[in-house]
């Protein structure tokens, strides 16, 4: 059977020339980045080439990179390493969890948190970020594509509301990478994480933008790794891939590579909204990446549909997630607005960057029909269950 994934904002796959540029990083290049001897030093330099181009990818200064084991990790480290007892810190209330949950831990510690509310849309609007400041406020967080709609965030303008407020500023980059230009600099932010495996690199590592001067302490400590910044021995075939994923993502930026991307998910979605009772969430009137298309379906257990296409080959993601064996609707979704029945019944298609007119073809042929099953049998059709 015929598979197509349309899960990218899930994770990606490794692209061939990543894979490559790894390889020689396991056995022959394995040395440690830190020895002196000539085997530590080819480690060395791959991390040194990889970080170069990582400072092109987010327009800063090699020394401002730092390696760490992904989005989790740079999530975390902006809060945990920047905030105290007595610390205010403005985020979404549409964040990651890695952002949530790390402001939920600093709650217990006494730094007082604000979530800001999306617009319907799911777009952040600036003057609530502005009206949340209070003098103790150090720290912003804000992301810059969520990872469920798509919709990208106001970066800049709050970038700039941040070094009027004196407030550190931090930017969950991990879904924007590679499917908007990164600039740092433009944005005005001090910290900025991203993720490898969400722009077909290896899983597990990941690099953050460290602002100089930003005195952002490590979350892990012993040697004096990545400046004092991450203490543990690199991960060199991780960060090597990370780097050649940088690499392309930067070519297929330049060349175009996602008005393709959007022209194949602007014609799915169109396919997918001539089914009666079916709309966008986070819909025309934001900006959005390429890739995803967050869609809901009446009178249909989104679940249930995630499995039904499944069945016939095709990956998406529901707009539920399972929290200690129940299935809780998105908070995204629930924070933009939607009834529980409707975030429920929600379905989020991200596709990759090599996705192909075939592959949109296959998923508009099966679609329908599963739709179309599940609303036959359906509870929620027959008003038992909402
Ligand atoms: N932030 C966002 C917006 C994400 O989508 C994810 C992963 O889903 C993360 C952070 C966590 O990244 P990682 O899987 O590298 O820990």
């Amino acid at each position: 059977m015929k598979r197509v994934y349309m899960d990218a904002n899930a994770t990606t796959p490794l692209l061939p020339e990543v894979l490559e540029a790894m390889r020689p990083y396991w056995m022959e290049r394995f040395g440690n980045a830190s020895s002196i001897h000539m085997d530590g030093q080819q480690a060395h330099s791959g991390v040194d080439r990889a970080r170069a181009t990582l400072a092109e990818f987010f327009n800063c200064h090699d020394a401002e990179v730092v390696f760490n084991s992904g989005g989790t990790e740079g999530d975390n480290t902006a809060l945990f390493g920047l905030l105290r007892p007595g610390d205010h810190l403005i985020t979404t209330s549409i964040e990651h969890s890695a952002v949530l949950r790390a402001a939920e831990h600093l709650a217990e510690r006494g730094v007082e948190t604000t979530f800001v509310a999306p617009q319907p849309d799911g777009f952040i609007d600036p003057a609530d970020i502005e009206r949340a400041l209070r003098p103790e406020t150090r720290l912003i967080s804000v992301m810059l594509a969520n990872n469920e709609t798509g919709v990208l965030q106001p970066v800049e303008e709050i970038g700039k509301i941040a070094a009027a407020a004196g407030a550190f500023f931090h930017i969950d980059a991990v879904q924007g990478a590679g499917k908007v230009p990164l600039d740092v600099r433009r944005f005005g932010c001090h910290l900025c994480s991203i993720s490898a495996h969400k722009m077909y690199g290896p899983k597990g590592v990941g690099a953050m933008f460290v602002r100089r001067g930003t005195p952002v302490e490590s979350l892990i400590v012993g040697g004096s790794h990545e400046r004092r910044r991450r203490a543990g021995t690199e991960n060199v075939p991780g960060i090597v891939g990370l780097g050649k994923a940088a690499e392309l993502g930067l070519h297929s930026l330049q060349e175009g590579a996602m008005d393709h991307v959007a022209a194949l998910r602007d014609r799915l979605e169109a396919g997918i909204l001539a089914i009666a009772g079916t709309g966008v969430n986070g819909g025309y009137s934001v900006p959005r990446v390429a890739n995803t298309s967050n869609i809901w379906f009446d009178e249909v257990e989104g679940e249930a549909l995630v499995i039904a296409l499944d069945l016939k080959g095709v990956a998406v993601s529901g707009g539920s997630a399972c929290h200690s064996g129940a299935t809780e609707p998105s908070h995204v979704l629930l924070a933009m607005g939607l009834n529980k029945a409707r975030a429920r019944a929600s379905l989020r298609f991200s596709l990759l960057k090599t996705a192909t007119e075939a592959d949109i073809d296959y998923v508009l042929q099966v679609v329908p029909d599963a739709a179309q099953q599940l609303r036959a049998i359906s509870p929620v059709a027959a008003g038992t269950a909402g």
